[in-house]
Formats: structure tokens, sequence, C-alpha cells
């Protein structure tokens, strides 16, 4: 029997990409799953019929309906935070209410999320934020935004670890590396870049990242929090 077999999980933003591979995961280890999406209804649906989780529709921008989400998800026993995209371009020609929009996405929802799950929580729950590698670092120009949303989960993860240690309920980020997504294709234009930081010169696949999370969420991980989980392939070394 897997570790999280029969436990309540959420996975904000799962519809596609490394939230999909987490919803196959956890539901393929038998716990019971819930997963939002915000613009791939058709893949969200898909992917539900697939697996047998529960889909439902929640904007990650929109706060209120985050923490509505959460609350009526609850008690949660793992919520993983995958939600997140990218805005790439001059800083200086960048709209800002799409950053904004980014920051609420990537660091508002966490936070929120987070909080929210843990007031029914119940000891020993799991709280696992995906992040980025470029949380720690950034080589290429033009993603200040980005790497500031992924850098700011570090100190989410650090402070709420605090907070909720003391009932033994970690939070955890994972900061992956270069993964095939549709966010990130392998065979996209920055492909000959990236890998020429790696020392595993290939995208990595979103069920290794879907693996660690699944570690975390497991009971060998019950002294783990407020770290920082890489999994990049050196592109960060
Ligand atoms: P994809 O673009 O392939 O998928 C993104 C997922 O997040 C989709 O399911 C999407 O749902 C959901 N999502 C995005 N915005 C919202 C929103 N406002 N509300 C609800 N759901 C939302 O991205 P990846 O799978 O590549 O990325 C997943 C996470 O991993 C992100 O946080 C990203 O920053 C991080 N990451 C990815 C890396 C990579 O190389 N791929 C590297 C490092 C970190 P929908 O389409 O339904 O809106």
């Amino acid at each position: 029997m897997a570790a999280v077999d029969g436990k309540s999980v959420l996975v904000l933003g799962g519809s596609r990409g490394i939230g999909a591979a987490i919803v196959r995961r956890f539901t393929g280890d038998g716990a019971r799953v819930t997963f939002t999406y915000a613009g791939s209804r058709d893949a969200a649906l898909a992917l539900a019929a697939e697996t047998g989780a529960t889909v439902e529709h929640t904007d990650s921008a929109d706060r209120d309906a985050v923490i509505a989400r959460v609350r009526d998800s609850g008690p949660l026993d793992v919520l993983v935070v995958n939600a997140g995209f990218a805005i790439f371009g001059d800083a200086l020609e960048q709209d800002p209410d799409a950053i904004d929009r980014l920051f609420r996405v990537n660091i508002h929802a966490p936070y929120h999320a987070s909080v929210e799950a843990a007031r029914k929580m119940p000891d020993g729950g799991r709280i696992i934020v995906i992040g980025s590698v470029n949380g720690d670092r950034m080589p290429v120009p033009g993603m200040a935004s980005y790497a500031l949303s992924k850098s700011a989960l570090q100190g989410l993860a650090r402070g709420l670890a605090r907070d909720f240690g003391p009932r033994g309920i970690t939070i955890n980020v994972v900061q992956p590396g270069p993964i095939d997504t549709d966010a990130n294709p392998a065979d996209g234009p920055m492909k000959e870049l990236m890998h020429s930081f790696m020392a595993i010169k290939r995208h990595g696949r979103a069920d290794e990242v879907a693996g660690m999370v699944a570690w975390l969420a497991g009971p060998e991980a019950g002294f783990v929090t407020g770290a920082m989980h890489t999994i990049d392939g050196a592109f960060g070394a």
C-alpha cells in the first residue's frame, strides 16, 4: 500500500504538465485527489476521466477563489501548489498588470492556500510548493519577475515551517530545472542554451518531479521541512 493511499490531496493547477503528472502519481498511489485548472478545460476533464480525480475550476489569480477552494476541499492531508507561469521579455517594456497577475498566481496563491490548508490539516500533513531552480539562479535576462516569484517561495517555506512545525505539518519547495512540458518543450528554441548549463544534458520529465513530490508527501519525509529540493540535472550547480 502506498503512503498516500486513501489520503486527501489537492493539487492547485493540475490540468497539464508537472501538475498533471502529480495528479497521475497520487491517484495511482490510491489518494483521493482534487485538482484545479484555469484555462485548459478539455485537458482537465480528460485527466479527471483518466484518473478518477475530482476537477474544479479555480483561477489561482483570484485569492478569494483559491482560499474557498482549499477550504471546501478540506481537511487536506496533502496540498500541492503547482500553478505558475513565467513572463519573458524586457522588464522595461512589460505590462505592470500582467506582472502583478504573475505575482498573484506564483506568490500570493501559494501563501494563502498554504495558510488556509493548515487550518484544518491534521497533524503530520504535507504542503508542497512547486518553485524553480530560477529561485536560486537566473542565468538569462528577461525573467526577473519569475525569478522573484520563485525566490519568494523559499521564504514562504522557511517561515511557515516554523508556524506549522509544532503540529508535524511540513512545507517544502520542489525546484525543477528544465522539464519537458508545454511551458518548456524539450525541443524548444532555448534547448541548447539550457542544456549547456547542465550536467545531465536533457530536459527532465514531469513524472520525475512527481516522484520527488510523492516522497515529500510520504512518511519518510516527516523530518524534512522548510527546505528546497532541487531537481535540475545540475542546471544550478
Ligand atoms: P504548464 O504551462 O505546462 O502547466 C501549467 C499548469 O498550471 C497548468 O495545469 C495550468 O492550468 C496551471 N495554471 C497556470 N496558471 C493557472 C491559474 N491562474 N490558475 C490555475 N491553474 C493555473 O507548466 P509546467 O507544468 O511546466 O509548470 C508547472 C510548475 O512548475 C509552474 O509553477 C512552473 O513555474 C514550475 N516549473 C516548471 C519548469 C519547467 O521547465 N517546465 C521549471 C521550473 C519550474 P490551465 O492550463 O488549466 O490554466
